[in-house]
């Protein structure tokens, strides 16, 4: 389904990344990955991936820092030609009421969550466009859609990130790039292991469970493909049905 295209996954070297990386990689698709974890940790990932036959290539980066996105989405353009797709994925949460939340913490989510994916998106807005394609996926939040207590950090980040998704996709939609988003609600990676057994938030999701990095994966790969070439601007809930 990805035959001959490019994807760049941000955050790709765990959890909900890895997953896409590995599920595009499936179908086809070369993969540089852009995470901010050392070289040792990228090259599993890397390997891990590669097992599909597929050109990969990792890049050591911290999405919040501009003059870094710049520097390696330049790179990755020398290294694999062009850029098809587009995930930003790399999320970070610092957790407070806001009573007790720094501006230091604040500022932090903000700047990986929603400047990263701004930052990215800025240095592929030209290549995409002149290219005529490409396929733009922000990874959002249930968060972001109706808020959370302790999270007015990371909800205003996910919610800036489905502004972020409506204005890309409204500046793009006639050059042909479509731009969407994902809002996952509980799914297990490394960003929920400490609340993974709890009873009283699984009876928050209708379906019961927690979702695996697989589901949302599997969307993913739908926003990538042709067969979602018509849809943009959307945000799309895989949450068990939570933030119904
Ligand atoms: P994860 O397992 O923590 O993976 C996130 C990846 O992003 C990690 O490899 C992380 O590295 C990397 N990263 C963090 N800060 C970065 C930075 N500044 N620059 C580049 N890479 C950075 O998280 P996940 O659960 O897969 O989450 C992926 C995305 O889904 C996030 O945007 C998250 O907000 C969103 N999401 C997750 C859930 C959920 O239930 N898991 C629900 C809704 C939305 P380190 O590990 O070194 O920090």
């Amino acid at each position: 389904m990805l035959r001959n295209k490019i994807a760049v996954v941000t955050g790709g070297s765990q959890g909900i990344g890895l997953e896409i990386c590995k599920k595009f990689a499936e179908n086809g698709a070369g993969i540089a990955i852009v995470d901010i974890n050392p070289p040792e940790k990228l090259e599993s990932a890397v390997q891990e991936i590669a097992q599909a036959g597929v050109q990969v290539k990792a890049y050591q980066c911290n999405v919040a820092d501009s003059a870094q996105v710049a520097e390696v989405c330049k790179q990755i353009l020398a290294d694999f030609g062009s850029v098809d797709i587009l995930v930003n994925n790399a999320g970070i949460t610092k957790d407070n009421l806001i009573l007790r939340m720094s501006e230091a913490d604040f500022d932090a989510v903000i700047d990986v969550n929603l400047k990263g994916a701004f930052y990215m998106t800025k240095n592929f807005y030209r290549p995409m466009m002149k290219k005529k394609y490409g396929k733009i996926i922000n990874i959002s939040s249930v968060s972001g859609i109706f808020g959370n207590i302790g999270q007015a950090n990371y909800a205003s980040s996910k919610a800036g990130i489905i502004g972020l998704t409506k204005s890309t996709a409204k500046e793009l939609a006639a050059k042909g790039v479509c731009c969407n988003a994902i809002a996952p609600g509980f799914i297990m990676t490394s960003m929920t292991t400490s609340f993974q057994d709890n009873e009283e938030l699984k009876k928050s999701i209708p379906m019961g469970h927690f979702g695996k990095p697989e589901d949302v994966a599997a969307l993913a790969l739908f926003l990538a493909s042709p067969q979602s070439d018509f849809i943009t601007g959307e945000v799309i809930r895989v949450d068990g049905g939570m933030a119904m």
